[in-house]
């Protein structure tokens, strides 16, 4: 373990790189890349362990302009703004900016199906269950339980009530709030008792070097933005960077391959998800529905109504799994093309058309889809779906 006071000449577990001085080398088993959830999850963990740690982070302890331009860069392909919009480049890294919408993957999630190229995952939902046990303390989330009768029944209100959805086909689900946990500011008193790890502020890992198979990576780059050099020598290195930057990093690490490192098979950077959001159309409630507040997210944070075990949740609306034509035809759709705004707003309402429960009629203007939808949301019916091309009822 290295001793709390080396060349860095500081006790403290945070240190300011732009403060070392240029061309510093360290020695540690663990070199972590990236303070943010995944980073600071592991480095609390290995500090629990005794392993010598070190953490860089290319921020600091708050945002700034010239750190977070280091996210621009351009996308080619689908249209999209990733560049410095959708992520905090400092301590905390995303936590800082996330909803703290909480839930577990579905058991299908996993399972390859035949309409998503590349799909399947070699080991199941039951595998990472011991993992959310622990992720749920470290969100500081309720119980491990994501069934909407259980919150419904906890609760026990008459303004938080399941819809019945007798179709099969739409189902509702579960998601629970972390406080959110900023990690940042959340885990900073611990993590400056830590004894084993020490995390490096505004250390910008530019470059990762590599033995000459690029099997094996020696070396860690860091460069301030005031032009300061350090480099991190470890046994381990756990990239945390985030889904873009890990990419980037490895592709920028092309000293030994030109490929960059582990991308012999040029896959690094591929198969970029993130949750493309589109309105599809509008559910209008039945009387006596209306006023319900499990599906309505504005309640979430503040209202202690949908709050039960200490845990504020929300219910949302999904499609069930059912290989169903309609619904491979849309999930495919969300899954792939370019385009996808307009195929998939075209395909939603082809999903939710078919089901056999539903009215469907398809009309031109939306104010005739308004006057359909105001005729079928009686009591008996709890809500109707009113989308520009058509409206559906469903129960
Ligand atoms: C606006 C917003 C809302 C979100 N809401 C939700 C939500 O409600 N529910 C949910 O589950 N998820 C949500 N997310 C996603 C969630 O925040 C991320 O999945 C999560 O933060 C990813 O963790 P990570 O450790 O991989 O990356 P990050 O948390 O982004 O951490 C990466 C860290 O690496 C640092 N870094 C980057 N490049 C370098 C480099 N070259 N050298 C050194 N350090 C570097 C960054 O500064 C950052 O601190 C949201 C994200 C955003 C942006």
């Amino acid at each position: 373990m290295l001793g709390r006071q080396d060349w860095t000449g500081t006790t403290h577990m945070f240190i300011d790189t732009r403060q070392v001085n240029d061309g510093r080398a360290l020695v540690v088993t663990v070199c972590i890349i990236g303070g943010g959830v995944a980073g600071l999850t592991i480095a609390r963990e290995l500090e629990a362990h005794g392993i010598d740690t070190c953490v860089l982070e290319s921020g600091g302890f708050e945002p700034d302009d010239a750190t977070r331009d280091l996210c621009r860069g351009d996308a080619t392909g689908m249209a999209y703004e990733f560049a410095d919009g959708c992520r905090a480049r400092f301590l905390g890294g995303s936590s800082n900016c996330w909803g703290g919408w909480s839930r577990p993957l579905d058991p299908w999630d996993f399972e390859r199906r035949d309409w998503v190229p590349h799909s399947g995952w070699p080991f199941g939902l039951a595998h990472l269950m011991p993992y959310y046990e622990r992720a749920h303390s470290v969100l500081r989330l309720g119980p491990l339980n994501f069934d909407p009768g259980f919150w419904e029944q906890s609760i026990g209100r008459r303004d938080v009530r399941r819809i019945p959805m007798a179709s099969g086909r739409v189902r509702d689900t579960v998601s629970q709030f972390s406080p959110p946990v900023r990690f940042g500011r959340h885990y900073r008193k611990e993590l400056q008792r830590a004894s084993h790890v020490r995390l490096f502020l505004h250390a910008n890992v530019t470059a990762l070097l590599s033995d000459r198979a690029c099997t094996r990576i020696s070396q860690a780059r860091v460069q301030t933005l005031e032009g300061k050099s350090m480099t991190v020598a470890a046994r381990v290195f756990i990239l945390a960077t985030g889904g873009i930057e890990n990419a980037r990093l490895l592709l920028a690490s092309n000293q030994q391959m030109a490929c960059g490192i582990g991308n012999r098979h040029d896959l690094v950077g591929r198969y970029f998800m993130d949750h493309p959001r589109m309105q599809a159309g509008r559910v209008r409630f039945a009387p006596g529905w209306t006023r319900n507040k499990l599906y309505d997210i504005k309640y979430n944070y503040q209202s202690r109504a949908v709050k039960a075990h200490g845990q504020h949740v929300a219910a949302q609306f999904a499609l069930t799994p059912k290989r169903w034509p309609a619904n491979v035809y849309s999930m495919r759709a969300f899954a792939s093309v370019p385009n996808f705004r307009a195929r998939a707003v075209r395909v939603h309402v082809r999903c939710f058309a078919a089901s056999r429960r539903c009215c469907t009629r398809t009309s031109r203007a939306g104010a005739g889809a308004k006057k359909q939808a105001r005729c079928c949301a009686t009591r008996s019916t709890p809500f109707c779906m009113v989308s520009r091309a058509c409206s559906i009822r469903a129960s």
